[in-house]
């Protein structure tokens, strides 16, 4: 793609660096900036700045957050007794979209994939496992995408929790295998949290 400008040039290039988004489609976003007061880039830059400097991950839950605790670990009339472990803050935005669930969340940060070099300590797993050590947890209800990457993670956590005293469940698949929770409809998502199965039940299918 030839330019007639560097200044375009350098600003489609660092668009283009975002996923999804090609050299074409970084083109006719950045003309579109160009197309409005420049009061709008203002802003769209100042918004990404701000939110890359300032966030926080919530030091108890890993959840994205703008204080030091997120609203839902601060919320006193949530139950702090179970935990859904979720991928990221995309499962956390999906789960409270249902109003069914009214416990707190564990965000990992990803899956264990050895393809993709993620293995454990990447993950947010120490703090979870040492959550359930300290015994104040009734229930942990994995709700990871039913893919192999999930069932490892999911698998990879229970052994370290399952000598514990409490329940370990898993979403009801109403979830087609490989499908990820964000994109899973309300009533479904809501549904399958609803009626979670006992983990052990899902293991026949690994
Ligand atoms: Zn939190």
């Amino acid at each position: 793609m030839e330019f007639s400008s560097k200044l375009l040039e350098k600003a489609v290039n660092e668009m283009s660096q975002l996923p999804g988004i090609g050299k074409r489609t970084a083109l006719r976003l950045i003309l579109h900036l160009l197309k409005q007061p420049a009061e709008q880039t203002q802003f769209l830059s100042n918004a990404l700045t701000t939110m890359r400097e300032e966030i926080k991950f919530c030091s108890s839950c890993h959840n994205i957050s703008d204080e030091a605790v997120c609203e839902i670990c601060k919320n006193t009339s949530r139950n702090h007794k179970i935990i859904c472990v979720v991928e990221d803050v995309r499962d956390v935005m999906a789960i409270e979209n249902t109003n069914q669930y009214k416990g707190i969340y564990h965000v990992l940060g990803g899956k264990i994939s050895p393809i993709d070099g993620i293995g454990p300590s990447q993950l947010n797993i120490n703090s979870l496992v040492n959550k359930v050590k300290l015994g104040h947890i009734d229930e942990i209800i994995f709700a990871l995408s039913s893919t192999m990457e999930g069932d490892t993670t999911n698998f990879y956590i229970f052994k370290q929790i399952k000598d514990f005293d409490l329940k370990t469940s898993t979403i009801a698949r109403g979830i087609a295998v490989g499908d990820e929770l964000e994109y899973a409809d309300e009533v479904t998502l809501g549904r399958s949290i609803v009626n979670r199965i006992p983990f052990e039940n899902s293991l026949k299918n690994i």
